[in-house]
């Protein structure tokens, strides 16, 4: 493709993108295809000869977009949001433009700088300690996900409790990691990838009313462990956990940690970046005190398309220790001068990409104010369904209701609980295959597991009507599940 035909093309496919985004409430939010069904419509073989882009675009209409469930439709409510935005796609297409691999410093100098500046302003926007900033001993790095960020962290970690015997030996079987029943599946995950080993991750209690993380049980569980020689590597504390949103308490875990001198991860990959507006930045309280580590998912809640999470550490020195190899092929003049940083110690991949644009480019576009704002709107309407819930005999609230998420449960008088909560998962689906609308369900432990649905509020797009209208949906279809049970 010629410079002036990628124009005529690229053109056409902005066009795509803007009638797309324009258009979107026309599609319904969660697919509606059967498994194989889109795989089938594609041909079996690749093509022999060459075709015309405008072929991709029609085949993306005709065949992609019916098996797209569509993240940016206002009426997204499901997991967590993954925002996308006009700064947000424009800066990823200019780094597809660019097509930069920014592996060390000499590979593009403007790729590691400029990431090295929008990680330092975003701490400074969320209000994060001075030792995360690139001119201290810390420093922060743009990874692909949350998962990536715990890994990461959790390899730092490894090398600050181990040394060097980690890395030139393996972990021995004796390290732990410490989670609660709350924290994202991705640590067990790290566990599993560094060797620490499932069996080796330590469940925390957590309160039963909050599920946030009991730090006296943590410092029960650590001494325990050391006195039977184990050594703890890492705690993971999380500020807005996935299921509910709760929030550990950070300044007692962090002190339990630095009794005993563990690593502290803060994963605040939902939750992180509502700290731009000041009345939550409590949401890093604990943080400048103990947090070794910290990562927030921009890609999340904060206008910026996946994949960007931004990692800090307060000491970069335990991860650079741990992943940092150079290889003749990668030595270069500015990278053994030491002056310069090289983003392929701070993550697993040695290949990176120009992430940063596109976290700049929303900074920029949107400035602080406009940051706050999305925040603040995705905030005040989870808070108005909360007490829309709240007020209904029909449903339950759970409490407490942070952030842009609202958990319930609708009640089912007369039922057991477990067709209580088979009531509810049909209920759901009814909801989800309307395309009116998309809520995920999570199980919290009450005593045993029970089922509540969950609705995460923060697309850019979503607006107070489309709030309303899935609340009245939710209770027509309350409504008729509940006659069809006999409820
Ligand atoms: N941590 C928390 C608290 C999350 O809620 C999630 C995802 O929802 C993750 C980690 C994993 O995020 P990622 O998809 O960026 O790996």
């Amino acid at each position: 493709m010629t410079p002036e035909e990628f124009r005529a093309h690229g053109h056409r496919a902005v066009d795509w993108i803007a009638d797309y985004l324009a258009g979107i409430e026309s599609h319904p939010v969660r697919s509606r295809v059967r498994p194989g069904e889109v795989r089938s419509a594609l041909p079996e073989h690749p093509p022999e000869r060459g075709e015309p882009f405008d072929a991709v675009l029609a085949d993306l209409d005709r065949v992609l977009l019916p098996g797209v469930t569509h993240w940016q439709h206002p009426s997204f409510f499901a997991y967590f949001p993954a925002n996308a935005s006009g700064p947000g796609i424009l800066g990823d297409l200019l780094s597809a433009g660019l097509g930069v691999q920014g592996m060390v410093w000499a590979t593009s100098p403007a790729c590691t700088e400029l990431e090295t500046v929008v990680v330092d302003w975003l701490a400074e926007l969320l209000g994060l300690p001075k030792a995360f900033r690139t001119d201290a001993a810390g420093g922060g790095v743009i990874q692909d996900s949350a998962s990536s960020a715990s890994l990461v962290a959790l390899i730092a970690a490894l090398r600050r409790a181990g040394g060097g015997v980690v890395a030139d030996r393996g972990i021995a079987g004796h390290y732990r990691l410490y989670v609660s029943s709350q924290t994202h599946s991705s640590l067990e995950k790290a566990a599993r990838v560094t060797g620490i080993g499932a069996a080796n991750v330590r469940l925390v209690d957590v309160d039963p009313d909050t599920l946030a993380m009991d730090s006296a049980h943590l410092r029960r569980l650590l001494a325990e462990d050391r006195a039977a020689g184990a050594v703890p590597a890492m705690v993971c504390a999380t500020v807005g956990t996935t299921s509910t949103a709760a929030v550990d308490p950070v300044p007692e875990i962090g002190a339990v940690c630095r009794e005993h001198g563990v690593w502290l991860h803060v994963d605040a990959a939902y939750a992180g970046v509502a700290a731009v507006c000041p009345e939550l930045r409590w949401i890093d309280d604990g943080v400048a005190e103990y947090a070794d580590s910290y990562a927030t998912n921009p890609h999340k809640w904060l206008l910026t398309n996946f994949d960007c999470t931004v990692l800090w550490l307060a000491d970069r020195a335990p991860m650079i220790d741990a992943l940092s190899i150079l290889p003749e092929y990668l030595r270069n003049p500015a990278t053994t001068s030491g002056e310069v940083i090289d983003y392929r110690d701070w993550q697993v991949p040695l290949g990176r990409r120009f992430r940063a644009l596109k976290l700049w480019a929303v900074l920029r576009w949107y400035g602080a104010e406009g940051l706050r704002a999305h925040i603040r709107t995705g905030v005040a309407l989870a808070a108005e369904l909360a007490e829309l819930v709240a007020a209904d005999p029909a449903f339950e609230l759970w409490r407490p209701q942070r952030f842009g998420l609202v958990c319930f449960r609708p009640l089912w008088p007369g039922l057991p609980d477990a067709e209580a909560d088979a009531a509810t998962m049909a209920l759901l689906e009814w909801l989800n295959d309307s395309g009116d609308l998309y809520l995920s369900h999570t199980k919290v432990p009450v005593g045993h597991e029970r089922v509540l649905l969950r609705m995460a509020i923060g697309a850019p797009a979503t607006e107070r009507r489309h709030v309303l209208a899935a609340w009245e949906r939710i209770r027509a279809g309350y409504a008729l599940t509940a006659r069809e049970r006999g409820v």
